[in-house]
């Protein structure tokens, strides 16, 4: 308990899923959280059912510059700086072989899980230099460590994910800054049921129990799993880990081909 007391934290994609739990396990291990999302009825049920003074939220679209200067100037402002960012919302985008997928949903793949990490990690900077340091995770996929068939936006953004990481990890250590990257596999909520929807058409069940079938683990991650892995590498109990690529996926990456 308790360990990231005082911290200040601010996480993207709160408003469902990952993001959410790990703003409940945030705020249960003292720190005050600002959660960002577009979705205002989203961020609302998060900051509801955490239901503690240290949780609020601030709508904003994290590809755009002046959504991002401005939901961090706020947490700063809402609690006098800042040392956590989890750069976390993100999008699957379209499903089909390369060949077929339009430029516009590479480009909105791209908008979002690549442009709107790295703007979070360069206006988040110095805000956490002026705190002496602090920690950035960045939410990864195991698909940005190896392929995946039908999602070359997508494992093509998180591979791009894992080098913002990297790279910004060498900038941030003269001033105490650790970024990582967290790769997680299957998680069972709503980007997996869409994920589900998407592919199955009308079979959900079958393309659920495949994909449990290829993790190793055979069974999907909780979003809690994977909100432990944000709490270690947030917390002091990380101070070694610096531009790392963390999986949470039950072994997935391993057994890819
Ligand atoms: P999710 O869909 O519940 O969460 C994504 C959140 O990002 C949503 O709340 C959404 O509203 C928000 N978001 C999307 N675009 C945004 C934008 N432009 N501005 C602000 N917010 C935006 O699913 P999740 O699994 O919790 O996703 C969190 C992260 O985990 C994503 O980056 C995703 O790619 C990654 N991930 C998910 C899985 C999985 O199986 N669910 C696996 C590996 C990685």
């Amino acid at each position: 308990m308790n360990r990231l007391q005082e911290k200040v934290a601010v996480i993207t994609g709160g408003g469902s899923g990952i993001g959410a739990a790990t703003a409940a396990l945030f705020v249960q291990e003292g720190a005050r959280v600002v959660v960002v999302g577009r979705n205002e009825e989203k961020l609302r049920k998060t900051v509801q059912a955490i239901n503690h003074e240290n949780v609020s939220y601030t709508v904003a679209d994290v590809s755009q510059v002046e959504d991002t200067q401005r939901y961090l100037r706020e947490a700063v402002k809402r609690h006098g700086g800042l040392d956590i960012l989890v750069s976390n919302a993100g999008i699957q985008g379209e499903f089909a072989p390369v060949s077929d997928i339009s430029v516009e949903a590479f480009d909105s793949v791209m908008a979002i899980n690549v442009r709107g990490t790295w703007l979070a990690v360069k206006y988040a900077f110095p805000e956490l230099q002026k705190r002496g340091g602090g920690s950035i995770i960045l939410t990864s996929s195991a698909g940005g460590l190896g392929g995946m068939q039908v999602s070359s936006p997508y494992v093509a953004s998180k591979h791009a994910v894992v080098g913002i990481a990297r790279a910004s990890a060498i900038d941030g250590a003269p001033h105490r800054i650790r970024v990582n990257a967290v790769c997680p596999g299957p998680v069972d909520n709503d980007m997996m049921t869409n994920v589900e929807r998407m592919l199955g058409a009308g079979n959900e069940a079958a393309i659920r129990a495949a994909v449990a079938g290829r993790v190793p683990l055979k069974r999907f991650a909780s979003n809690e799993e994977v909100a432990r892995m944000n709490l270690f590498l947030a917390s002091e109990e990380s101070s070694y880990c610096t531009g790392g690529a963390y999986t949470v996926d039950g072994g997935w990456s391993s057994s890819l081909p």
